[in-house]
């Protein structure tokens, strides 16, 4: 850094209010944009059952798809009783913010990013599969339908602004939302 740079910003300390809004307007790790599922623990299972949630078993592992059934225009609808692993889960954007790597402007602006990329998306898929789908459920029945290859040239050309969105959004969630193992260890870590 040169003798004449500005020094770090100070950033303040982000209310609850705050995230709970950010988390609001989102909802891309309850909608199936993010992941495909969300594991439960054998000890949650009767109390989410009585709530109506979709619970499925493999091999001993519990868990429920996603889009979450429990979604009501981007709002939790079992807020104080949803899982543990909801309770716990934070984002890339939200643990940016949260440590104060990231203003809540910031963090708003890469959520309004990734948000209307999907609701782009979304629009340009809308010949195939319903809304209640996530995008990725949505976007194998057009690519299925058309009879493309998803990322082939041919695709491109017939769809170049999907392919554009669709390349935006990955990347989007790989980077900016998607904690990787190492990045959790290095923060988390006592
Ligand atoms: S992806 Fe992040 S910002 Fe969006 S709802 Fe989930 S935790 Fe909140
Ligand atoms: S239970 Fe609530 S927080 Fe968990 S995935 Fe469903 S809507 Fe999201």
């Amino acid at each position: 850094m040169s003798p004449s740079s500005s020094p770090p910003r100070t950033l303040p300390v982000v209310s609850n209010e705050t995230t709970q809004s950010l988390c609001q307007s989102c909802a891309l790790c309850c909608d199936g944009t993010l992941f495909g599922k969300v594991p439960l623990e054998l000890a949650e299972l009767p109390p989410l059952r009585e709530l109506g949630f979709d619970i499925l078993e493999v091999l001993e592992q519990a868990y429920f798809p996603q889009p979450c059934a429990k979604l009501v225009e981007s709002s939790c609808s079992v807020y104080s009783a949803r899982p543990k692993n909801c309770r716990g889960y934070r984002c890339k954007v939200l643990r940016r913010l949260e440590e104060r790597e990231l203003d809540v402007e910031q963090a708003r602006a890469i959520v309004q990013k990734a948000t209307s990329l999907r609701s782009t998306i979304r629009e340009l898929l809308a010949s195939a599969g319903d809304c209640a789908s996530s995008v990725w459920a949505q976007l194998e029945v057009f690519v299925k339908a058309e009879k493309l290859q998803l990322g082939s040239p041919e695709f491109s050309r017939r769809h170049p602004q999907l392919g554009k969105d669709l390349m935006m959004l990955r990347r989007m969630v790989d980077e900016e939302f998607l904690v990787k193992k190492s990045e959790v260890a290095a923060k988390d870590s006592p």
